[in-house]
């Protein structure tokens, strides 16, 4: 028997920061988050639930309104087809709509916890296994003077938080004093990221990685192409991290040819959901390519997929993840995991594991029924 998708929503949920603001390279900041939630409906009664949100509309080439509005143009096509079968789903989702992939993410991911629900297995199951009792998690420190940031990262490392991911890509001079002042307040065992988010010109990266060469550091995307930033790996002996450039398994198969990085960041949006960050996760897991398992922002819902996808990655290939839910003051749904001690769990429960907060997430913005 078949279960068909008889209704799909979709939910605008606002998200400010603890901090206040986050703040990373060339300027760019948020203050208030704008997250999208998608509700799955099916004809057996069982619904899903889906979170995309971007890092504003000016990190990856995705916007918050533009989930919305790809999801009321993709809802229609979607009507009537099976929920649980994911790989023939994507394949009807990329032939509606062309790209777009942070649009089909949440919306897989829905899909992900109806097949949970079904199954009766959290999704961390179905995407593999779950590998030990909990996972690494890191602490990216928005962007702020030298000793602001020392300062942050003294304040997290007490919270439990072992990996801190520096927003540089600024001003190369004052970078070197962010990595150098945080890199004096770390003990041994934790790890330090500065993460230029595309933010040097080859020239600056050139500076501050040779500025930074004592010190114990990884460089994560320096600059703004896969070129440069492959140029700059060429002359850097520090662990090397590509995160924006990497967004298919094409380019993530030329980078293993170039021996372009030693990590690279998987963002569950931009590689469209969980279907296809799991099929680069597991060829990254193959191919010995260690990696940081995360979305580019979200709630508790995104919060409890990024680690559903986290937690059933072996664990040596794990470098790290984020519990972005612990970032924002407002919680859209119980049952999502909580950090203790710097690491977190996916849930035990059915699908995702989580149950949002309906009066939190109000009305929905987007009905196709
Ligand atoms: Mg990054």
């Amino acid at each position: 028997m078949v279960m068909r998708i008889s209704k799909i929503s979709a939910y605008r949920v606002e998200l400010p920061l603890h901090e206040g603001s986050y703040k990373w390279s060339g300027g760019k900041s948020v203050d208030v988050f704008d997250s999208t939630i998608v509700r799955i409906e099916t004809d057996e009664g069982v619904e899903g639930f889906g979170e995309a949100c971007p890092l504003g509309p000016y990190y990856l080439p995705a916007y918050a309104s533009g989930v919305r509005a790809g999801v009321a143009e993709l809802a229609p096509h979607l009507l009537g087809e099976d929920p649980l079968q994911l790989g023939k789903l994507n394949v009807l989702m990329d032939a509606a709509l062309k790209g777009h992939a942070y649009v089909k993410s949440a919306i897989d991911i829905a899909c992900w916890d109806i097949l949970g629900k079904v199954a009766g297995q959290p999704v961390c199951h179905l995407l593999g296994g779950r590998y030990g009792e909990d996972f690494v998690l890191y602490r990216a420190i928005s962007q702020e003077s030298p000793e602001a940031m020392a300062q942050r990262v003294a304040d997290y490392r007490q919270q439990g938080y072992r990996r801190f991911q520096l927003k540089v890509g600024g001003d190369p001079d004052t970078d070197i004093e962010r990595i150098r002042a945080v890199a004096a307040v770390l003990q041994p065992g934790d790890r330090l990221v500065a993460d230029a988010n595309t933010g040097w010109l080859p020239h600056e990266a050139m500076r501050v990685i040779r500025g930074v060469r004592d010190i114990d550091v990884y460089i994560e995307q320096p600059c703004l192409t896969y070129e440069e930033c492959l140029n700059i790996r060429r002359h850097c002996d520090h662990p090397f991290v590509l995160d924006e450039v990497i967004d298919g398994v094409d380019v993530l198969l030329r980078g293993r040819n170039d021996l372009a990085m030693d990590v690279v960041n998987i963002k569950i949006s931009k590689f469209g959901g969980l279907t296809k960050a799991r099929q680069a996760r597991d060829l990254c897991a193959s191919l010995g390519i260690a990696m940081t398992i995360e979305d580019s922002w979200g709630g508790d819902i995104a919060t409890a997929a990024i680690a559903h996808l986290a937690h059933s990655t072996p664990t040596p290939l794990l470098f790290s993840s984020t519990d972005f839910n612990s970032y924002v003051t407002v919680s859209t749904a119980e049952g999502a995991p909580k950090r203790i001690h710097g690491r977190l769990a996916a849930s035990l429960s059915p699908g995702l594991g989580i149950r949002p907060r309906m009066e939190v997430l109000g009305k929905p913005v987007i009905e196709v029924s």
